[in-house]
């Protein structure tokens, strides 16, 4: 398996740390309101990642964050007049719900920020220890970049160049040693967030979130670390020379980011305003259909939104759907029994469409060759199967398909619809789970309404469901 590492500029070959595993973080939002769907992009790239590697066999530990404490976040709650916590809180579970829709795997760990400080100020204490970073005079504690000599090895980046740079916009009354350092911790303001710490009462800068975070669950040294390509610099170089000062170990092996989600050749982005949120998408798009334009082309490649590629991605996916739909039909009516010689020579020459999509996404992860291997399938589906076929033949081909569109994470089968009697006994055996703490029944029964298309939200009121 190939992977384009951002560190080396190539592609490698995949080797893990251990046999058969994958530990991988993925930087998450910052969460102030909806996620837009540049947002989405990331999450979609990755989770189809993920995905392969478990079609592979790997057991996959997968960690993204949610950045909680952040100077958006403050804002936020100010213009709203609530706390910070109450606005991540309420986006934490609006990006959860996206995430579902968008057929995205819940993380391993998807910790919060604000519940990682501790790490994130013996982190700092090491760094301080180690001579790696100061208290400037206002209490804010710095990271001495040009400490670290492999400063710019992710982004490729020379510190004089850099230097340079910064001098342009030097501000006066900087408390830095050096342009170049950037913030670890810093001193609290008044109406902010804080927490004592020995250098000062403060919050962390955003950096040191990521590099805790990595550390606690997936250990000093991890698999893949992924993220938009705007987070190369500074984010992970910031995060490469904190994690390694500290942990005196190579932090990740291989670097992937994400191409950018454009409109109009422009990254989409809140600042500029040029950005449609998930949600809105959702009011006119199957989650299914977003995502499947997003796989249509390379996670690398710029990748322009517009209606009229999401039209064109939605005939695409329906292609898809009715393939699927028509082959479920048949093998409910097909004859049982043994499959013919010729039916199974068909099932075998099908099989070239699971080695083209293998080939793909073995090719660091080229999901737009893998959902034309799947097309490629649909139409060998099309040409193939009639209603006087085997059922063994059938489901073989059905089989088939289900596991390539399992790794894109697309549902080609519409839920059978199922009675609001029929949820709602569910919904009590599932409670009736929980009361008896048998979680692993009640969560069973969870991920069973949502293959039907059922979401649940658990309120005080009790549990809430609509279909999706
Ligand atoms: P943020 O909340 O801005 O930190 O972004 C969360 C994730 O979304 C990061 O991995 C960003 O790189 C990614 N991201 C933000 N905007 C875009 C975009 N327009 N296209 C692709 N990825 C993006
Ligand atoms: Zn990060």
């Amino acid at each position: 398996m190939k992977i384009f590492n951002t560190l080396s500029r190539s592609k490698e070959d995949f080797k893990p740390i251990e046999e058969n595993k994958v530990s991988m973080y993925v930087c998450g939002p910052t969460v102030y309101n909806y996620i837009h769907i540049g947002n989405a992009r990331p999450m979609i790239v990755f989770d189809t990642v993920r995905r392969y590697f478990m079609y592979k066999g790997y057991d996959v530990n997968y960690v993204s964050n949610f950045t909680d404490v952040d100077d958006k976040i403050i804002k936020a709650a100010n213009e709203e007049g609530t706390t910070s916590d109450e606005i991540s809180g309420r986006y934490i579970d609006e990006c959860k719900k996206d995430m579902e829709s968008l057929n995205i795997m819940p993380a391993t760990t998807h910790p919060l920020a604000t519940n990682e400080i501790d790490g994130m100020i013996h982190m700092i204490e090491t760094l301080v220890e180690k001579g790696y970073a100061y208290r400037a005079g206002d209490g804010t504690v710095y990271f001495r970049t040009r400490k670290f000599a492999p400063y710019g090895k992710l982004s490729h980046k020379n510190l004089d160049d850099l230097e340079a740079g910064h001098r342009d916009i030097k501000v006066t009354g900087d408390l830095k040693e050096d342009p170049l350092d950037f913030v670890l911790w810093k001193p609290k303001k008044e109406g902010e967030p804080f927490w004592e710490s020995p250098r000062c009462d403060g919050r962390p800068g955003w950096h040191i979130e990521c590099s805790v975070m990595a550390k606690r669950y997936l250990g000093d040294t991890i698999d893949i670390h992924a993220g938009g390509e705007d987070l190369i610099f500074p984010h992970h170089e910031n995060e490469i020379a904190q994690s390694e000062a500290a942990n005196g170990a190579e932090f990740a092996r291989y670097w992937m980011h994400n191409g950018f989600l454009n409109i109009d050749n422009r990254k989409m982005s809140k600042s500029l305003g040029n950005f449609f949120t998930v949600r809105e998408i959702l009011d006119k798009y199957d989650g299914q259909v977003l995502r499947f334009f997003m796989l249509s082309a390379h996670y690398r490649s710029p990748l322009n939104f517009s209606a009229d590629l999401m039209e064109a991605a939605k005939s695409g996916f329906e292609r898809i759907v009715t393939a699927a739909e028509t082959l479920s039909d048949r093998i409910e009516n097909g004859a049982e029994g043994v499959m013919s010689s010729e039916e199974a020579d068909l099932l075998e020459q099908a099989d070239r469409y699971r080695v083209k999509f293998e080939e793909a996404m073995e090719d660091d992860f080229n999901t737009a060759d893998a959902v034309s291997a799947v097309f490629e399938l649909v139409k060998f589906i099309n040409s193939n199967t009639t209603g006087e076929h085997m059922k063994a033949y059938l489901q073989g081909l059905a089989e088939l398909m289900d596991s390539l569109t399992d790794v894109l994470g697309l549902k080609t089968r519409r839920a059978k619809e199922l009675l609001d009697s029929e949820v709602e006994d569910l919904i009590a055996q599932r409670t009736a789970a929980r009361k008896n703490k048998d979680f692993a029944r009640a969560d069973e029964i969870r991920d069973q309404l949502i293959d039907m298309g059922i979401a649940l939200e658990d309120t005080r009121e009790g549990v809430k469901w609509k279909r999706i």
